[in-house]
C-alpha cells in the first residue's frame, strides 16, 4: 500500500518481516501445539530491538514511534499472534506507562532491561470479578508508613508466567476511579503467579492468574501519583489498542495469504477453486477490509506520534481491525474446507487467535462506548 513511511520505519518493518518469516513462522505451529512460550525466541526479539521499539535510546531502546510498533506488530502477528502478545505487552503495556508516569529512577532501573528482554513485564488491571468496569477494581493497597501492602487478585495477565516485573493497579482510596493507584514491583514474597489459564488460542503466550497476599511495595514503587492509577491505566490502553489493531491486521493478513495460496492450488470441478466467484468474492472483500483496517490503524498511530488525541481513533481502529481478523480467519477456514477445520493447517489457529482481538484491551462493546463518548460527550454517560 502507498502509505508514506520514513526510511527508519521501513527498515524496522523489513527487519521484523525477515525475522518473523525466518524465525517465528516456521515454528509457530509447533509452539502452539505444545503450548510453549518460546522464551529464547522472545529474548532474541529483545536482541534486535523489538521489545523496546518505543523505548528511547537513552534508556537502551530503539527510540522509535507508535507507527513503527504497529509495523512490527503486523509482521510478528502474521507469523504467530501469541508471540506478538509479548511484544505488545512489553512495549505497549509496560514500557509505555513507565515512560509516561515513571520517575527517572524507575525508568533507569527497568527500561533498559525491558528493551533487551533481560526482564519481561506485565500489566495487571483485570480481576476475577472486574474487567471492563475497571473503576470498580477491588485489589487494595494499604499504606504501611514506608510503603504499601497489597492484597487482592488479578486475572488474565499476559506475560505473567515469564514476568519479572509487574505493574499492578490497586485501590488506595475510596470507591470509584480516583481511589486507584498504580504500582511497579519485581516478583516478591506475597505475589504468587498462579496457573496458566487454558485458552481458546494464543497458545504460545502466557496468561495467568496472580494472587496478591500481603505483597510489600516500598514507597518508591508507586507509579505516578496516588489516585492517578486509573487515568494511567486508561491512557495506556489508548495506545495499547492501536497495537492490538495492528496485531489483528497481522492475523487477518496471514489468513488472507493462506486462503489465496490454497484456492490457487486446490482443484475442484476441473480447475483451481480460485476461478470460482463464490470462492473469490469473500477473499476479495477481506482483502479490501484488511487495507482499510491497516489505514485506520496507521492513522491512529500517526495521531499518537504527533502528540494528538488518539483515544477514539484507536478505538475505531481496534473495533474495525478485530472484526476484520475474525472475518478473514473465518473466510480462510471456509476456503480450505475440511482442511480448514483440521488442526494440522494454520487456518484454525488464525480462527482461534483472531477472536481475542475483539476481547482484550477493551471488548468491541467498550470500543463502541469510547467512540460514542467521543461523539456525544456527557450526553452518552
Ligand atoms: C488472553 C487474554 C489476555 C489478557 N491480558 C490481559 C492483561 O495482560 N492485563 C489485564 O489487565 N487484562 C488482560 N486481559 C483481560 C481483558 O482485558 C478482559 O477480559 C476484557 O477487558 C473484558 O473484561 P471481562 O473479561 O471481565 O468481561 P466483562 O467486563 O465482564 O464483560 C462481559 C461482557 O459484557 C460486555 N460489557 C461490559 N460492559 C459493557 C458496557 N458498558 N456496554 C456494553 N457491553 C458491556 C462486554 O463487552 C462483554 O461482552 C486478558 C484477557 C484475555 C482473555
Amino acid at each position: 500500500m502507498a502509505i508514506h513511511l520514513t526510511d527508519t520505519q521501513r527498515e524496522v518493518q523489513a527487519l521484523a518481516r525477515e525475522f518473523a518469516g525466518n524465525e517465528i513462522a516456521p515454528n509457530a505451529a509447533r509452539w502452539n501445539e505444545a503450548r510453549e512460550v518460546p522464551l529464547d525466541l522472545l529474548r532474541r526479539l529483545g536482541g534486535i530491538g523489538l521489545l523496546g521499539v518505543v523505548v528511547p535510546e537513552e534508556y537502551g531502546g530503539s527510540g522509535l514511534d507508535a507507527t513503527s510498533l504497529c509495523l512490527v506488530m503486523e509482521e510478528i502477528a502474521c507469523a504467530d499472534a501469541g508471540v506478538s502478545v509479548a511484544v505488545a505487552a512489553q512495549n505497549g503495556l509496560v514500557a509505555s506507562p513507565l515512560l509516561r508516569a515513571g520517575t527517572d529512577e524507575q525508568k533507569r532501573e527497568w527500561l533498559p532491561r525491558l528493551a533487551t528482554g533481560e526482564v519481561f513485564g506485565c500489566y495487571a488491571l483485570t480481576e476475577p470479578d472486574v474487567g471492563s468496569d475497571a473503576a470498580a477494581l477491588r485489589t487494595r493497597a494499604v499504606a504501611t508508613g514506608d510503603g504499601w501492602e497489597v492484597t487482592g487478585a488479578k486475572q488474565w495477565i499476559s506475560n505473567g508466567g515469564i514476568a519479572d516485573l509487574f505493574i499492578i493497579f490497586a485501590r488506595t482510596g475510596g470507591e470509584g476511579a480516583h481511589g486507584i493507584s498504580a504500582f511497579i514491583t519485581p516478583r516478591a514474597e506475597g505475589l504468587v503467579v498462579g496457573r496458566e489459564i487454558p485458552k481458546m488460542g494464543l497458545h504460545s503466550s502466557s496468561t495467568v492468574e496472580i494472587a496478591l497476599d500481603g505483597l510489600r511495595v516500598p514507597g518508591s514503587g508507586l507509579l505516578g501519583t496516588e489516585g492517578g492509577g486509573l487515568t494511567l491505566a486508561l491512557a495506556t490502553l489508548d495506545g495499547g489498542r492501536i497495537t492490538i489493531a495492528a496485531q489483528a491486521v497481522g492475523i487477518a493478513r496471514a489468513a488472507l495469504e493462506l486462503a489465496v495460496a490454497y484456492a490457487s492450488e486446490r482443484v475442484a470441478f476441473g480447475g483451481p477453486i480460485a476461478r470460482l466467484q463464490g470462492v473469490q468474492f469473500p477473499i476479495a472483500e477481506v482483502a479490501a477490509q484488511i487495507d482499510a483496517a491497516r489505514l485506520l490503524t496507521l492513522h491512529a498511530a500517526a495521531l499518537r506520534d504527533a502528540g494528538r488525541p488518539h483515544g477514539a481513533a484507536g478505538a475505531k481502529a481496534k473495533l474495525f481491525a478485530s472484526s476484520v481478523a475474525v472475518r478473514a480467519a473465518d473466510v480462510a477456514v471456509q476456503t480450505l474446507g475440511g482442511y480448514g477445520y483440521s488442526a494440522e493447517f494454520a487456518a484454525e489457529r488464525y480462527y482461534r487467535d483472531a477472536k481475542i482481538t475483539e476481547i482484550y484491551e477493551g471488548t468491541s462493546e467498550i470500543q463502541r462506548v469510547v467512540i460514542a463518548r467521543s461523539l456525544f460527550g456527557d450526553a452518552a454517560r
